[in-house]
């Protein structure tokens, strides 16, 4: 148990820096017994508990004001079997590939950035460039270990106690405390052949990402929208197919690709094709990382906005929201992704995507830079922009910094709202568990 002021102060913080609440004690655990001790003790206490993977939300989602948090980090366990890995949830996802990589096997589904753990996105739900093909990581996942709210150690999975499966999948750590995850694993590809395409308009790109979703042509699909530098934007196909070993020496410049890009009505001449190794592309994210590091931006405050869209209506709501928003909005290292995700592979119910066949991420990944608006304004305008998706049928995938009242939680979980609400009552009864959500 740490009560040290760094300890304390680390736990108060988080990827956004725009929450702070100071928990009484942090509690590195050594053994899943060790956490199970401690939420018994919080249970009969009233004391609240939250667990903390590597603390990437961007709203205090992970914080606990006079509770215990509890640092995942030390939970690193990781066994690789034939088709899947049994996890424990302080694993981070480069951590699991690093595992697993050597015995030619992977998650089907992983996160852009590798260093968020196991935990935190399987409790948030965990989407990619192969979630329209996947799901979100929470929809591969056989079985999980867990702490409940009362401090009892269960083991749960869609047969076996599947009310509390269903209630820690995406459910945002009200009703458990996940300690271990067995994680479906693919054959890993050896080399990537990635596509990077500009379009001229947002309608095109949003077209083109229709059709290979749907016929399936990439293994990952993505999309950014990037300031053009002349104060507008441009937009960007992001996808790659997967090959073996022999894929790996491609030429990377002129077109032997045309089968692939031929249909598509990107601005010719702006492609950037190039291959690479499985953990490289995976890995993309590492050097920018390091340089917003290094310039200070990676410590700034980050009001992120993570919304769903259904397909109808993406293209009138993304082209008004980008009508009133200039570069300096987004920040030095702020980005907008734009991908569509098949509604049919996001099988978890308590991740809420809306009721269409294809729904769009959209993602305003703000930074307060010097010269960008103040984050209390970022706040208020995720907020009206969450109000004007939710009108439209979106939903938010709720890992971003939007102020939410329970009234609002009920209204995002909607028909869902009974399972989590029943669990909660089962599993947490004296509503202790991960209060930095907002939830109950
Ligand atoms: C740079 C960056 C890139 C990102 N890229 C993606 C992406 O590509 N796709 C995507 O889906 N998300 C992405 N995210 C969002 C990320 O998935 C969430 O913020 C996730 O919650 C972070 O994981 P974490 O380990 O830091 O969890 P934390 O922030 O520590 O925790 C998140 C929530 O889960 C709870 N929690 C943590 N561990 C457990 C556990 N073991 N059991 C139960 N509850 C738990 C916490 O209490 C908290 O409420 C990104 C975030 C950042 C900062």
């Amino acid at each position: 148990m740490r009560l040290d002021e760094a300890a304390l102060d680390q736990s108060a913080d988080d990827f956004g820096h725009l929450v702070h609440h100071r928990p009484w004690a942090v509690v590195e655990p050594g053994s899943v017994d060790d956490i199970a001790t401690v939420v018994r003790h919080c249970q009969a206490d009233g004391i609240p508990v939250a667990a903390r993977g590597r603390g990437h939300g961007t709203f205090g989602q992970a914080q606990v004001a006079g509770g215990i948090a509890i640092d995942m980090a030390s939970l690193r366990g990781i066994e690789v079997g034939a088709d899947r890995a049994y996890v424990q949830a302080g694993v981070l996802w480069s951590g699991l590939l690093h595992a697993t990589l050597p015995c030619g096997l992977a998650p089907p589904v992983l996160t852009d950035y590798l260093e968020l753990s196991a935990g935190g996105t399987l409790a948030s739900g965990g989407l990619g460039g192969t979630s329209h093909r996947y799901g979100a990581q929470a929809d591969n996942v056989h079985e999980l270990d867990v702490v409940t709210g009362t401090g009892e150690r269960l083991t749960c999975s869609p047969r076996r106690h599947a009310d509390l499966f269903h209630a820690a999948l995406s459910g945002l750590g009200q009703c458990a405390i996940i300690t271990r995850a067995t994680v479906r694993l693919l054959p890993a590809p050896a080399s990537v052949r990635r596509y990077r395409l500009s379009y001229p308009t947002l309608a095109a790109l949003i077209m083109d990402q229709r059709t290979v979703v749907r016929d399936g042509r990439f293994d990952h699909v993505e999309g950014q929208v990037r300031p053009t530098g002349a104060g507008g934007w441009r937009y960007l196909l992001e996808a790659a197919t997967f090959g073996g070993a022999a894929d790996a020496g491609m030429p990377d410049v002129g077109i032997p690709d045309a089968g692939l890009l031929g249909d598509l009505s990107y601005t010719r001449g702006t492609e950037e094709v190039e291959s690479l190794g499985y953990f490289d592309f995976l890995n993309r994210l590492a050097a920018s990382v390091e340089d917003f590091t290094s310039i200070g931006e990676w410590a700034r405050p980050h009001p992120w906005l993570n919304l769903l869209l259904p397909d109808s209506v993406t293209d009138g709501l993304v082209e008004d929201v980008l009508a009133h928003m200039t570069p300096a909005d987004l920040g030095v290292s702020g980005v907008i992704l734009l991908y569509p995700v098949r509604r049919r592979h996001l099988r978890t119910p308590l991740l809420r995507v809306p009721d269409e066949e294809l729904a769009f991420l959209f993602a305003l990944l703000k930074a307060s830079s010097p010269g960008a608006e103040d984050p209390a304004a970022m706040v208020a305008a995720n907020r009206t922009l969450y109000e004007r998706a939710r009108a439209a049928g979106g939903t938010q995938y709720p890992v971003g910094a939007v102020p939410m009242t329970h009234a609002d939680w009920r209204r995002h979980f909607g028909a869902q709202w009974p399972r989590l609400e029943t669990a909660r009552r089962r599993y947490d009864p004296a509503g202790i568990l991960t209060p930095g959500q907002g939830i109950f």
